[in-house]
C-alpha cells in the first residue's frame, strides 16, 4: 500500500475521532511530523508526497497508540511550554498550557514588582530566591531560570523519577544553575538551625477530587501519575499543608502563587484569607477566563 500523505493523516484523523480522541486532527498530522522528524511548518510541503508501505505501517501503528488513549506526548515524548520543549514521561504531569499564565504572572511579579498590572503590597526586589514546589517535570521553575536574570531557582518534588526528569530538562535547556531537592512538601528546607527561605514559592500542587479521578480523561486517568493529580478527598489537601507551613518559608513579605482547579477560587482564597499570616489574598483566571491562580504575600509580623 502506498498513500499520499494528505490521506494517510486523513485516514489517521478518522481512527483517532473514532477512538474518541479529542484533538484528532491535530493529533494525527503530530504523529505523522513526529514520524517524520519535521516541524509543523514544513507539513504542507509534503502534502502530495506519496508514503510507501513501510513508512505507512508506522505511521498506522502510532495512530493505534494514540487510539488506544495514550498520551501524544507519551509517543513523541516532549511537550512545548513557554516556548521550550520540555521531556515528560508517565513520571511527570505533562505541563498544562493553562499553567502558563501563571508563569506570566510570577514573571511579571520578579521583573516588575506588578500581578497583572497592579503594583504590588510589598518591597520591590532585584534578586529573588524561587521554589518550585511539586515541579513535576520542572516546567515552572525552569521556565521562570529561563526567562529571567533575577532569580535563583529550586525545584522540588517527592518523586525522584520526577526530580530526574526536572534535572535533565535544566541541563538539556541550559538552565543549569537551577537546584533539585527532593522533599515531600517543604521537609527537606526545615533546618536545625533555621529554616530555608524564599522570596516566590510558586506551585501547581495535585488538587483534583480523588472521587472525579475515575471520570478524567483515559490519557490523564490511566497514564499521568495518580500522585502529581490526585489532591485528597476534597482536593485541597495540599493547599492545606502549604497554607499551613509556607509561613516558615517566606523571606520577609515573600510572594505565594498556586495554580488551583477552576472550580476552587472559593475554598482556596478561603484558606489563606482565614489565616492572618497571609495578606493580599487574590484569585486570578487563565487565558480562557477560568479561575485558575490564588496569590498571597506574606504578612509584616505583628509587634
Ligand atoms: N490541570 C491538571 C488537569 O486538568 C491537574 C493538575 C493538578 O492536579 N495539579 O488534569
Amino acid at each position: 500500500m502506498s498513500l499520499p500523505v494528505k490521506e494517510l493523516i486523513k485516514i489517521g484523523e478518522t481512527q483517532l475521532a473514532d477512538a474518541g480522541v479529542e484533538d484528532a486532527a491535530i493529533d494525527a498530522k503530530e504523529l505523522f511530523c513526529y514520524m517524520m522528524h519535521i516541524d509543523r511548518t514544513r507539513l504542507m510541503m509534503r502534502w502530495q508526497d506519496v508514503m510507501q508501505d513501510n513508512q505507512c505501517e508506522e505511521y498506522f501503528d502510532l495512530v493505534a497508540r494514540r487510539a488506544s488513549r495514550v498520551p501524544l506526548q507519551h509517543i513523541t515524548g516532549e511537550q512545548e511550554f513557554m516556548g521550550l520543549t520540555f521531556q515528560v514521561s508517565d513520571k511527570v504531569l505533562i505541563p498544562r498550557q493553562d499553567t502558563e499564565t501563571m508563569v506570566e504572572d510570577a514573571l511579571d511579579v520578579i521583573n516588575k514588582n506588578k500581578l497583572r498590572g497592579e503594583t504590588l503590597n510589598c518591597r520591590a526586589r532585584r534578586n529573588w530566591t524561587v521554589l518550585d514546589l511539586c515541579c513535576g517535570s520542572g516546567a515552572i521553575g525552569i521556565s521562570i531560570d529561563k526567562l529571567t536574570e533575577r532569580c535563583k531557582v529550586t525545584c522540588s518534588d517527592i518523586s525522584g523519577d520526577a526530580l530526574a526528569m526536572a534535572e535533565k530538562n535544566a541541563a538539556d535547556l541550559g538552565a543549569k544553575s537551577v537546584k533539585m531537592v527532593k522533599s515531600d512538601m517543604f521537609e527537606a528546607f526545615r533546618g536545625k538551625l533555621g529554616n530555608k527561605k524564599f522570596d516566590l514559592i510558586i506551585s501547581n500542587p495535585p488538587y483534583i477530587r480523588s472521587d472525579v479521578i475515575p471520570a478524567l480523561q483515559p490519557e490523564v486517568r490511566d497514564h499521568e501519575p495518580l500522585s502529581a493529580l490526585d489532591g485528597g478527598e476534597d482536593g485541597l489537601t495540599f493547599y492545606r499543608i502549604i497554607a499551613d507551613q509556607a509561613p516558615e518559608f517566606l523571606k520577609k513579605e515573600g510572594i505565594l502563587m498556586m495554580e488551583i482547579g477552576h472550580d476552587q477560587m472559593g475554598e482556596v482564597t478561603k484558606l489563606f484569607s482565614a489565616d492572618d499570616r497571609y495578606s493580599y489574598v487574590t484569585g486570578l483566571k487563565d487565558l480562557a477566563g477560568r479561575d485558575r491562580i490564588v496569590t498571597a504575600i506574606l504578612s509584616p509580623k505583628k509587634k
